[in-house]
């Protein structure tokens, strides 16, 4: 009998809708034509918009039901003129992740072959690594929490051992079943800056214990400044690289640029028990409503879920599943012929998740 998964389904603001709906439906057939594993899907109250008609961006009842169901899909949430009192925007997303302690942001940098790119990629080359940026502490731990005085600002970075051990697990398991699956090289790079601050040398010597664990992968330390530019000169070498939550957050942005840009970049905020997937972009309140948005970030972070829930709950027709519809997205994007105007196309977002689906069914 099918293994059934409620998945909780934030449809944010902006584009969110719009990318998220079709997003769904690929899911549902997916799911409708398998014997191994069924999708009930709830959709939950939150975002810029809610919180403006009712004064609450999450809702206590939406955080419990996400936290009971099984993956968390989410599109984008915030507006800009949608702010609290103090200034700053809304942000459940960011709710979500320190509630849930999801402590591992995964970035997956992929071109498949043909793709357009801004890189040139040399024959026998190919960019495909994972960026892992610690989403619970790091920089962003001072987040609210920094003193500002008319001479001075102050922010302090938190590094623990106990969440350093838990993401430093995380990645060198995900190079192990990367390179189980015929996918990566085995090694891992720590990027840091350890030879400025004690925080990031007891960053790397716990990167180094862990490394104790895994053998069979080659473990090695990259300073951030120059991981910039090898991800420039050299994006083809790497395989897993993990970081702390500021680095990664910069890193992130240039992986996705690597790519052609956002509407391509998919993510997923993962801790010990629960999982959100959603794309690197926000809201993009300028083309909300206009069919322009990109729908393939989105569809490639439903992919890591199906790829996540797959591995987690060893059903691997899920898995299958999961990179059956990444590899639907990248014939698309290599082919450039149905795709949106953020790659240069005059497709329509429903046209482009058209495709995709056209691509699975074939
Ligand atoms: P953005 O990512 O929404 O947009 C930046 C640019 O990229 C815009 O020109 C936009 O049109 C384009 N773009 C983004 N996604 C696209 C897609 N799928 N297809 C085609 N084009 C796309 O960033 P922003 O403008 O700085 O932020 C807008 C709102 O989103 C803000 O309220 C911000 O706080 C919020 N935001 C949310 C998240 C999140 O939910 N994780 C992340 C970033 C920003």
């Amino acid at each position: 009998m099918a293994r059934m998964f409620k998945i909780a389904v934030f449809e944010g603001d902006g584009i969110g809708p719009e990318i998220m709906k079709p997003t769904v439906d690929i899911l549902r057939d997916l799911a409708n034509a398998s014997d191994a594993y069924d999708l009930s899907f709830e959709t939950l109250p939150a975002g810029a918009a809610h919180y403006a008609v009712t004064g609450e961006s999450l809702p206590a009842a939406s955080l419990e039901a996400a936290g009971k169901a099984d993956a968390i899909l989410l599109s984008a949430m915030g507006l800009p003129d949608v702010r609290y009192e103090d200034g700053t925007e809304i942000s459940p997303q960011i709710d979500l992740r320190k509630t849930f302690q999801l402590f591992a942001g995964v970035r997956p940098v992929r071109i498949a072959h043909g793709q357009h790119s801004p890189m040139k990629i040399p024959n026998g080359h190919a960019i495909d690594f994972v960026l892992i940026r610690e989403s619970t502490e790091g920089l962003f731990h001072s987040q609210g929490k920094g003193t500002v005085t008319t001479d001075k600002a102050e922010e302090t970075m938190r590094i623990t051992r106990d969440v350093s051990e838990k993401l430093f697990h995380f990645a060198f398991q995900l190079a192990r079943d990367r390179k189980g699956m015929g996918q990566g090289k085995g090694r891992v790079t720590c990027v840091d800056k350890a030879n400025v601050f004690r925080a990031f040398a007891f960053f790397r010597g716990i990167f180094d214990e862990i490394a104790k664990d895994f053998p069979d992968l080659h473990a090695d330390h990259a300073y951030v400044d120059a991981t910039a530019l090898w991800m420039v000169q050299k994006p083809w070498d790497f395989d897993v690289m993990v970081t702390e939550n500021m680095f990664g957050d910069i890193l992130s942005d240039l992986g996705a640029g690597l790519m052609g840009g956002l509407g391509l970049a998919p993510s997923a905020d993962i801790g010990m028990n629960h999982a959100v997937f959603q794309p690197c972009h926000g809201s993009a309140p300028d083309i909300a409503g206009l069919e322009k948005a990109n729908p393939m970030a989105m569809i490639l972070s439903a992919a890591m879920m199906l790829e996540w829930l797959g591995l987690r709950h060893d059903i691997r027709a899920m898995t299958t599943d999961g990179t059956r519809l990444r590899g639907a997205v990248e014939n698309i994007m290599a082919e450039c012929k149905t795709i949106t105007p953020d790659f240069g196309g005059i497709a329509t977002t429903g046209q482009v998740a058209q495709a995709v689906s056209a691509a699975l069914a074939t």
